[in-house]
């Protein structure tokens, strides 16, 4: 066991800049504790310097708050009690066991591939944003691992991953008209105190907004000893992900805590899309950019709410109950409305509709004898109608989470929910999920094994029962006051989007974000049926409503 050093000294603001541009910061080998001494406590004193867990100078071009933040570590090479604090910040940070020492747990961590910008939680210019949203970009250089047309168009769809959530936009500009945000491929030392590594460590770093990174603001470093990559899998750093991350920074935002986030500080393989929680801190920054579109009228003659569904992007198949109690389809085929087709049957309900793959549909209605019935489209044929059984006091909600298979829920005679799914070679029974009833119910998911159900209750509020995929959840209170059953539909992992009629029948919205709800947000109209909703792409929502005419209208997001 070490002991501590008598000889300890006060580490100067020179050395502590001279430390912190020398990169051998990952320690080799785990059991370090306070009292230990020698060079891989150094190690792990740079990693925590450099990262943000203990005040040191090169942080402050990236504009990071040191205050709060551990002491540096008397002598470099002790473990002392400054040393300690700033670990347990940096499991704390980092979703580990907050143990104080250098377990194995956090060593492994510090071994992997990550951003250089600092993981401080606070930031001085914490919700710093450029005041534009038209932006532009420059290259200082290209590395040598790809064409210059590879690094364009890698590049281009990293600063999508933002756009597409966002009013902001980029385009590529020469160096000589002073871009905003400055690209270059550099290794080790290249000017900005924060030298790069070598091979593997830190891969990239960037600057927040101005005023936060002065000169460099905006400006987006990628380490040229790293080998980068554009090919899927990968056959060195992918470039999309990690300078998606790093744009991430140039325009404001800090290291997520999600593991599994864009904004996430480790690298894990490549992964080009921003997730819920990137697209929450990207939005409260700029907004979404994003607006509502409608009302589109499509004619039609309704005795019913909409079914609707869709199996590719930009393809909608909407389904009614006619004035003769037949089905019928209209469809959207990308560039034009097609129906209405006839599409027969009686029906007591409206239509639900869901679609598990290309070309696919699956229909389901209530009956004259309130059995559940069902009717798909196979890609080249109407098939159907199947009876499915049960007693239904409602009309049906289904979704799908995978291919070939199908999940239906309905009122029974005692007000509860019902569920009966196929599992790609049969149907099930009808299984009792409770609850008390006053609407049909409504269900999506979004994901693997995910279904989320959402009905109203007995106080006309809307209630949110899900699957997690091993078990159901209890009934949530989502509050409003509903004069329709919902719907639902979800454009992401873990992205919810409910409609209802309201009080004062208009249409109105609340959303899931992966985190926390929405209020409730009017949307207008005047609605005499529920609304129906899906999505077929990230940020796309379509809305269907009968009107006051019988009319079907149309409402989108994009
Ligand atoms: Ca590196």
């Amino acid at each position: 066991m070490a002991t501590r050093s008598k000889k300890a000294k006060t580490v100067s603001e020179a050395e502590l800049v001279q430390l912190t541009s020398e990169k051998d910061y990952v320690p080799q080998s785990a059991g370090l504790a306070e009292g230990d001494q020698g060079p891989d406590v150094a190690r792990l004193q740079h990693y925590l310097l450099d990262f943000g867990y203990m005040q040191a100078p090169n942080l402050e071009p990236f504009g990071a708050e040191t205050r709060g933040l551990a002491e540096p570590p008397a002598a470099m090479g002790v473990f002392d009690d400054n040393t300690a604090q700033a670990l347990e910040s940096f499991q704390q940070f980092n979703g580990l066991p907050v143990t104080g020492k250098l377990d194995e747990a956090t060593l492994e961590l510090m071994n992997k591939p990550r951003c250089g910008f600092p993981d401080v939680a606070e930031f001085v210019l914490q919700g710093s944003k450029w005041n534009k949203t038209h932006l532009t970009y420059g290259y200082q250089n290209f590395t040598p691992d790809l064409t210059q047309a590879q690094t364009r168009t890698a590049i281009a769809q990293a600063f999508g991953l933002w756009s597409a959530v966002t009013p902001l936009t980029f385009t590529e500009v020469p160096m000589g008209s002073n871009p905003d945000i400055v690209i270059r491929f550099v290794a080790g030392n290249h000017g900005d105190g924060n030298n790069f590594d070598g091979p593997g460590g830190v891969l990239a770093h960037a600057y927040y907004p101005p005023p936060g990174g002065g000169a460099l603001a905006g400006d987006t470093h990628f380490d040229e000893a790293e080998t980068w990559s554009v090919n899927l899998p990968a056959s060195g750093i992918d470039l999309v992900t990690v300078a998606g991350h790093e744009f991430g920074h140039a325009l404001g935002l800090a290291h997520s805590q999600v593991n599994g986030a864009l904004m996430y500080a480790y690298y894990g393989g490549p992964h080009r899309k921003v997730e819920a929680d990137d697209i929450a801190g990207i939005q409260a920054l700029y907004g979404s950019g994003k607006k509502w579109y409608g009302w589109e009228n499509l004619g039609g003659i309704l005795t019913s709410g909409i079914g609707v569904s869709s199996w590719a992007a930009n393809r909608l198949d909407c389904f009614v109950r006619g004035t003769d109690n037949r089905m019928y389809h209209k469809w959207w085929n990308g560039s034009s409305w097609l129906g209405w087709e006839n599409l027969g049957g009686i029906l007591t309900s409206a239509p639900a509709a869901v679609s598990w793959g290309p070309n696919r549909i699956d229909t389901f209605v209530r009956g004259t004898d309130n059995r559940m019935y069902h009717k798909w489209w196979n890609g080249s044929s109407w098939l159907g109608w199947e009876n499915l059984g049960g007693v239904l006091t409602s009309g049906i909600g289904v979704s799908s989470w995978a291919t070939n298979r199908l999940d239906t829920f309905v009122r029974g005679t005692d007000n509860r929910m019902w569920h009966k799914w196929w599992n790609g070679s049969s149907w099930s029974g009808w299984e009792n999920l409770g609850g008390i009833l006053t609407s049909a119910p409504a269900a999506v998911s979004w994901g693997p094994n995910r279904i989320d159900t959402f009905v109203r209750g007995t106080d006309n509020a809307m209630w949110h029962k899900w699957w997690n995929g091993s078990s159901w959840s209890g009934w949530e209170n989502l509050g409003g006051v509903l004069t329709s059953a919902p719907a639902v539909c979800s454009w992401a992992a873990n992205r919810l989007d409910c409609f209802v009629r309201g009080a004062d029948n208009a249409m109105w919205h609340k959303w899931w974000n992966g985190s926390s709800w929405s209020g409730w947000e009017n949307l207008g109209g005047v609605l005499t049926s529920e609304p129906a909703a899906v999505s077929w792409g990230a940020n796309r929502i379509d809305t269907f409503v009968r009107g006051t005419d019988n009319r079907m209208y149309h409402k989108w997001y994009a």
